[in-house]
């Protein structure tokens, strides 16, 4: 630990040019995956993405370092994602040791599932009691034709593994016209019956390579509309926990309630009250999702930084957060791509 670090932190070295706290960081612990979304890393597509060396990953005593200061700054609140981090060797001692990191409240995990079953166990032992898991289908051939990969009924296995062990689970829907619109209906009933809250992302255009295309987004407000079908949708008081998510209770007609979120970062955009910071799995701190300034982190550590640099590397990213991404603006642009940076390195 450097010695020049003052004991006694302020919570205002996390208050950026906007007045927003930022006290929510974002790790993706890798940019590989056992999955090929066709909305993050098309298959088809493989020559364009490209995956980093193992050696350019941080090493998990770079991240622990990277965290510890980040906690000690105010941070407390923390989400492990990538690519897929439950595939990157050793994460899961990686895990039980940032649980004993001292005033770090929580750590989330967002998976797509796939090594749950066997990992879940450990995971709650962990003190892991929050789960997003992603899945845009419920039907294994569809399942198989988004993902690349016949795993269906292996993410549904670890998805009741988990619920049975006591987490809290979120279920990510990425909503695409043509790809899955016809079973929103299914998992607004999911959310009746289960104890899941289901989130329907907007497609976001993200990647060179991206998929994206007008014809598959559908805006949140469109898909509320279809729900009235299966029930009544009550919005739910904004809970700090709920992030970028917009929450509603759903009431079906035979009286049972669930809970679905939509996330909107392009038709009604969170950027007010986003209170993220995101370390990629290339080691670059980067202030929103959705805009590719980045600073590098670990050419810095790699370079014989103090905490005291750790600290106001990550003290000058919170100052350059963007007020808001321009991406609506942007996507109006033809000859300006919104967002280069590769989900699975970014973390989502
Ligand atoms: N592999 C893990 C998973 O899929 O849950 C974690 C990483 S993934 C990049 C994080 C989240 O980003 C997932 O919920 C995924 O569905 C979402 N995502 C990826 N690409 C997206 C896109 N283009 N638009 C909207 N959401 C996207
Ligand atoms: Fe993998 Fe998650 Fe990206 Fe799908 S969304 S390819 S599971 S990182």
């Amino acid at each position: 630990m450097n010695k020049c670090m003052p004991a006694i932190e302020t919570k205002s070295d996390l208050t950026d040019s906007f007045s927003r706290t930022i006290s929510y960081l974002r790790l993706s612990l890798t940019d590989r995956c056992n999955l090929r979304c066709v909305y993050c890393m098309p298959e088809d597509r493989e020559e364009g993405l490209q995956l980093l060396a193992h050696d350019d990953l941080l090493s998990y005593e770079e991240l622990l370092r990277i965290v510890n200061v980040a906690v000690k700054m105010g941070m407390n609140k923390l989400r492990l994602t990538g690519g897929e981090p439950l595939v990157r060797k050793g994460v899961m001692a990686f895990i039980r040791s940032l649980s004993e990191i001292k005033g770090l409240e929580e750590i989330r995990l967002t998976t797509n599932g796939v090594l749950l079953e066997e990992k879940a166990a450990g995971l709650y032992a962990s003190g892991i009691r929050k789960l997003n898991i992603s899945l845009d289908t419920m039907r294994p051939e569809r399942f198989r034709k988004i993902t690349g990969m016949d795993m269906f009924q292996k993410v549904w296995q670890g998805i009741e593994a988990a619920e049975k062990l006591g987490f809290a689970i979120k279920l990510n829907v990425v909503a695409m016209n043509g790809f899955n619109d016809d079973e929103f209906i299914d998992f607004a009933r999911l959310a009746l019956h289960r104890n899941y809250q289901v989130r329907f992302i907007e497609f976001m255009p993200v990647g060179k390579n991206s998929t994206w295309d007008k014809r598959y987004y559908i805006a949140s407000e469109k898909l509320q509309e279809m729900f009235s079908e299966v029930g009544t949708l009550d919005p739910l008081p904004g809970r700090r926990m709920d992030g970028p998510a917009k929450v509603y209770q759903i009431t079906g007609s035979d009286g049972s309630t669930g809970s679905i979120g939509f996330i909107s970062p392009i038709s009604h955009h969170f950027c007010d009250t986003c209170n993220r910071l995101r370390l990629t799995s290339a080691g670059r701190l980067r202030a929103c999702l959705l805009h590719d300034r980045e600073a590098d982190l670990k050419t810095m550590l790699r370079s014989g930084a103090t905490d005291d640099d750790v600290r106001s590397l990550i003290r000058q990213t919170i100052l350059d957060k963007p007020k808001g991404h321009t991406l609506v603006e942007d996507l109006k642009s033809s000859d300006k791509h919104p967002c280069g940076g590769q989900m699975s390195r970014i973390g989502g």
